[in-house]
């Protein structure tokens, strides 16, 4: 059975490159008919917070990635927080203790510090290879009776390579010698992150690895974890790093980064996911729009980079805009209720009507349909036409006023009839149908004249006018 897991620590919101990585465990393990488990590590207990826990959760569902088991749907090899699991790491920490594969170091942090400023002075490799390394449980005992403090740490081997095939990366080789004696736990019953995460792993039976390439360094230490504990080796896959447009991690200075803030902006959550499936992979065709269902069929690890993906935002929008286009007009509004609070279901559908195929998200819908809601200020420079003058305008506006209330009780479509005859008439039709748009709308750019007076309705578009006219 394939089982993934995303194992984010609770200390922020949703990072995208969390989501990513939760995204790529997500589609590997559908793909394959497997599982996908969440596993809250949330043994920093000072940065750890459950408000973070619920909004990657929630996030992660929001995304379309319900989790098969997990703190809150639960399963089979729970608990599913490291914070309930504490009784589970210590028999193994002691049996690595018991067997000498394990030992307490008794160094200062003032002592360790040292020690690495003196080896990089030398330069040579800040490897602590602990003389407290070899002496036997019962010194320890006696010595921990005497020291408070100690840390229990892994003995490692001398001269070894440690190798192992990522699914990413190929063939990684690592030098034993050049991690030393690493620590495994800060007390006897609090454990720390390569040896939490090696145990959980095996008892969850966590059958691929697949997270961010800055865990590589910490695969030799848990792979020699798992060789000194007897479990089972997990496939590894160290997935590239994301990066911001000029090719540095993704970061704060590069705008949003959690799940949250595009949510906000704006952006769907089906486009989100389909734009992150295409960070660091491809179905290796020219598709870049795929749905839920084509991106899990077409997932394979092989298609994963092994260079940094960047997160190239115009792609987003412009994929955000697809979706959009995508979407039916109900399903629109629903979207939209969080960006424009219109009590009328009809009216805000009509306005969603015209804009669908002009907005990248749904944060632009505000700004661009404001006059829907409420009158624009009339302004005599936005309703100039090239170098028409204030007379003209006026009368340009005039004739307006005379068409519309003429035709007041006529469909649109006939009104559109009657002004476009006229514009015609004046040689440039820029000169009656310019004043008329950006006298109802009070922009430069929007939708065009007759599309805003069926929806506003001929009364409010004569009252536009008449303020239009005022202003010259
Ligand atoms: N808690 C670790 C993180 O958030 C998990 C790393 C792993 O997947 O092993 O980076």
């Amino acid at each position: 059975m394939i089982r993934t897991r995303i194992a984010p620590s609770p200390t922020g919101n949703l990072h995208i490159g969390t989501a990513r990585t939760a995204l790529f465990n997500y589609l590997f393990a559908k793909k394959m008919g497997g599982r996908f488990i969440v596993r809250i590590e949330d043994t920093d207990i000072e940065r750890s917070n459950k408000k973070f826990e619920k909004n990657i959760i929630e996030g992660l569902k929001w995304l379309g990635m319900g989790e098969d088991e997990g703190p809150l749907v639960g399963g089979d090899y729970g608990p599913y927080r490291q914070s309930e699991r504490t009784k589970t790491y210590k028999p193994y920490i002691e049996k690595l203790l018991s067997e000498s594969k394990a030992f307490y170091c008794f160094h200062s942090e003032k002592e360790l510090a040292e020690e690495k400023e003196n080896l990089m002075k030398s330069k040579k490799h800040p490897v602590h290879l602990c003389e407290y390394r070899n002496i036997s449980l019962e010194e320890a005992n006696i010595l921990r009776e005497a020291k408070n403090d100690y840390i229990i740490r892994f003995k490692n081997h001398v001269g070894r390579k440690i190798t192992f095939n990522d699914l990413v990366r190929k063939d990684l080789s690592f030098d034993s010698d050049l991690i030393g004696d690493f620590s495994i736990a800060k007390r006897i019953d609090v454990p720390l992150y390569n040896f939490a995460v090696v145990v959980d792993d095996e008892i969850m039976e966590i059958s691929h690895v697949i997270r961010g390439e800055d865990h590589i360094s910490n695969t030799p230490k848990q792979l020699l974890l798992i060789e000194a504990l007897g479990f089972k080796k997990p496939t590894y896959a160290h997935l590239p790093l994301i990066l911001g447009s000029d090719r540095s991690k993704l970061s704060k200075r590069h705008g949003a980064t959690s799940v949250d803030e595009y949510k906000d902006l704006g952006y769907l959550s089906e486009s989100l996911f389909n734009f992150m499936a295409l960070l660091g992979w491809n179905p290796g065709d020219d598709r870049e729009i795929l749905s839920k269902e084509e991106l899990i069929e077409s997932f394979s690890m092989e298609k994963v980079q092994k260079s940094g993906a960047i997160f190239d935002l115009n792609k987003l929008d412009w994929m955000n805009g697809e979706y959009i286009r995508r979407k039916s007009i109900a399903e629109l509004a629903k979207l939209s209720q969080p960006f424009l609070k219109v009590k009328s279901k009809k009216y805000l559908e009509k306005i969603l009507e015209l804009e669908q195929s002009r907005i990248k998200k749904l944060s632009e819908l505000p700004e661009k349909v404001d006059y829907f809601f409420k009158e624009p200020s009339a302004d005599k420079d936005l309703l100039r036409w090239k170098n028409m003058t204030d007379e003209e305008i006026k009368s340009s506006i005039k004739k307006l006023l005379e068409l519309l209330k003429e035709n007041k009780e006529q469909d649109i479509k006939i009104i559109e009839k009657v002004f476009l005859e006229e514009a015609g008439k004046m040689g440039d039709r820029g000169r009656l149908l310019w004043p008329l748009r950006s006298a109802l709308s009070g922009k430069k750019a929007s939708a065009g004249p007759f599309e805003i007076i069926s929806i506003l309705g001929v009364e409010q578009s004569i009252k536009r006018l008449e303020n239009a006219l005022q202003s010259i």
